[in-house]
């Protein structure tokens, strides 16, 4: 008998586990709670050691291929002018913009696919209750099926719902201070191939990024306490992004026209989710439901396919799941714990208030820009994220089926 696996959760972390076991021959279900797999995402970007996980099943070259096609990242002023540029190429392939950048829909289906041939998916559905025993954990779904797994890899993101239910009260979530608007809108002529980020005052940035699908990535934000805006409707958050963006000049008017139509719409407040423990019992967690340390980290897809590919590692070597989950833990805290210390000045230094600040900021970017301390620049805004030691576990294997490992 293979050992049973439940993932929830069909995104960057779910499948990247997926796709792991199913190739160490468990026998994995993933229950993703949308009622199909989920497209949709902005830019994000793989570095270092995700780039490594990435290698090992293959799918480096085919994620680079993918890539979003962004050569850079330019600060542009209220009259539309450049005021400081960093072109990736001249930095090393690194610097705000990565050399991986790819749409977080494209990296989902990149491991989605493989991982499907492996996994069983179900979508539509959720979990309900869990119920921990000696031999299996029972989980009751919405559907109102019951079924018995080994262990239950949680991988909902930030708001995972199965976190708060089997870890009661145990995250102390970090607030930001941001909220953050995502969405897609039609391309036009003088969209060039950067990020093009604007500062208005209050707190507010817009920022345009390019993708290979022939339309434009659009990103608001605003810097502001929470006030629990992440669960409002997706009406009243597009509402409340007019009415707060009505006259923050530049790109404003045309951003906010296209948001009113488009069916890509992302909305977060951003937290860092903080837990003591990772595990309890036979459900473990990984990804943003576990250790979610913002886009402002720039970290979040790197730390999820490393934590998938991690846990799934420690869970074939070790037939005893509560020794797996510990040694995953302990692999993985390090690089969490540095991916998390963002320090709370850094949106604020991003998204001055006031005019002055705004001018500021300007003038420290011109300077990181001058070719003499830009690489300074990019050791700060984007380091090499330090990861876990990956020589313990195995190097890729490709898309050769199930080598049957892992069964007991
Ligand atoms: C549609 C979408 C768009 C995104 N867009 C951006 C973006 O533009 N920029 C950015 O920086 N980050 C974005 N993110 C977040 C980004 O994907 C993550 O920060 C990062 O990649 C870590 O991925 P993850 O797999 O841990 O979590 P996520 O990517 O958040 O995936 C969690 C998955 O779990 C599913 N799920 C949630 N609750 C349940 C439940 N109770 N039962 C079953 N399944 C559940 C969700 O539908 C989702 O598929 C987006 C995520 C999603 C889902």
């Amino acid at each position: 008998m293979s050992r049973r696996i439940l993932i929830t959760g069909a995104s960057v972390a779910g499948n990247t586990a997926a796709w792991w076991l199913g190739r160490y021959g468990f026998d994995v279900t993933v229950v993703e709670r949308a009622p199909e797999f989920r497209e949709g995402g902005q830019n994000i970007d793989i570095r270092g050691v995700g780039r490594e996980v990435l290698r090992r099943m293959g799918l480096e070259q085919t994620a680079l291929d993918l890539g979003t096609g962004e050569e850079g990242t330019v600060w542009i002023d209220e009259h539309g002018q450049a005021v400081a540029r960093f072109i990736t190429d001249e930095l090393g392939g690194d610097g705000p913009t990565a050399e991986m950048e790819i749409l977080r829909g494209d990296l989902a289906r990149l491991l989605y696919e493989p991982a499907r041939k492996r996994a069983t998916y179900r979508f539509g559905d959720q979990i309900q209750t869990i119920e921990d025993g000696d031999g299996s954990a029972a989980v009751t779904f919405a559907s109102g099926k019951t079924e018995y797994f080994d262990s239950v890899i949680v991988a909902e993101g930030v708001g995972s719902a199965t976190r708060e239910m089997v870890f009661r009260g145990e995250n102390d979530p970090r607030w930001m201070d941001l909220t953050i608007g995502y969405f897609t809108i039609p391309r036009q002529a003088d969209d060039d191939r950067m990020w093009r980020w604007y500062n208005a005052t209050d707190g507010r940035s817009i920022s345009l990024r390019p993708d290979r699908q022939g339309t434009t990535r659009a990103m608001l934000s605003i810097r502001q306490p929470p006030a629990g805006e992440q669960d409002w409707t997706v009406d009243k958050q597009k509402a409340y992004l007019h009415e707060r963006f009505a006259d923050a000049g530049w790109e404003a008017p045309r951003v906010l026209a296209a948001m009113d139509d488009t069916d890509d719409f992302y909305f977060d407040v951003l937290r860092q989710v903080r837990l003591k423990r990772w595990s309890n019992g036979r459900v473990v967690l990984t990804g943003d439901a576990a250790w979610c340390a913002t886009p402002l980290a720039g970290i979040g897809a790197t730390l999820a396919v490393t934590g998938g590919y991690v846990l799934a590692s420690e869970l074939k070597r070790s037939a005893d799941c509560a020794e797996a989950f510990a040694s995953y833990e302990r692999a993985m805290r390090p690089m969490v714990r540095k991916g998390q210390g963002i320090p709370k000045l850094a949106p604020r230094l991003m998204n001055p208030q006031t005019r002055l600040g705004i001018h500021l900021l300007h003038g420290a970017l011109k300077m990181a820009a001058q070719p003499s301390v830009r690489s300074v620049f990019t050791k700060v805004f984007a380091s090499e994220p330090v990861g876990p030691d990956l020589t313990r576990y195995d190097v890729l294997i490709g898309d050769r089926g199930s080598a049957g490992v892992g069964r007991r």
